[in-house]
Formats: C-alpha cells, structure tokens, sequence
C-alpha cells in the first residue's frame, strides 16, 4: 500500500514560498534516490538534503495523533504505525547514502521550518557556539 502523502498541502506550500523567497530552489516530489521508490516533499540535490512535510494524523504527531480520535482507533493505529515504520525506513536508507533527513510536523510554524532548512543547506549561517 502507498504511504499516504497528500501532495501541496497549505503549510507545505506556506515553507515553500518562504524558501524561495530566500531564493533557495529546490524539487519538490522528488525522488533523492532514483532507484528508491521514496518522494521527498522538497529536496536540495546538490546538498543532499531531503525535507518531509508530515501530516500530523497520518505520521503519527504526538500533539494530534490518531489517539485524538476514538472512531475505528485500531484501524487507524495500526495504519500509522505502519506509516511510521516506513517515514524511518526512509530516514535510514537516505541517510545511508549519504543524504540528511529534516522532518516537520505539519503543524510546525512555516517561518521556524524555512528558517531551519536554510541553515541545513548553508545558505544561513549561525553562530557555532
Ligand atoms: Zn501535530
């Protein structure tokens, strides 16, 4: 079964315009590795960075799970394990081959996710220490 991930959703378009007001370009859908069946929401080729935009019911958010819902709750459970099972079985394989993985929950301010990914490719820098 495929993993569900619903294509621009508003606060992934929401990063997206940030970033590229920043002027970062980037893919977005697209597969990091081409022979991994894997999209990634918005991904750096050059700095192998992959971003996911996580559906806060669907990838298991702690604050608005599926715990928040009582209607067919083992069903849905288990479908989000499963969905979690695979978002770190993602994380492992690109991380293997040499890419970082930065995840946010869709509940995630767009700014704080933006200004994070900038930093993660180098284009904004922080004081180290
Ligand atoms: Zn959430």
């Amino acid at each position: 079964m495929q993993a569900i991930r619903s294509r621009d959703t508003a606060p992934e378009m929401a990063v997206r315009r940030l970033l590229h007001a920043m002027g970062l370009r980037y893919r977005v859908h697209y597969k990091p590795i081409p022979t991994l069946n894997r999209r990634a929401d918005i991904v750096f080729t050059r700095q192998r960075v992959a971003v996911f935009i996580d559906g806060c019911f669907w990838h298991g958010c702690p604050e608005h799970g599926a715990v928040h819902f009582g209607v067919h709750q083992d069903y849905w459970s288990e479908k989000i394990t499963r969905n979690m099972a695979r978002d770190a079985d993602t994380d492992e394989r690109l991380n293997a081959q040499g890419w970082s993985v930065i995840r946010f929950w869709q509940h995630t301010p767009a700014v704080r996710a933006a200004e994070t990914i900038a930093v993660a490719i180098g284009t904004l820098r922080r004081d180290a220490q």
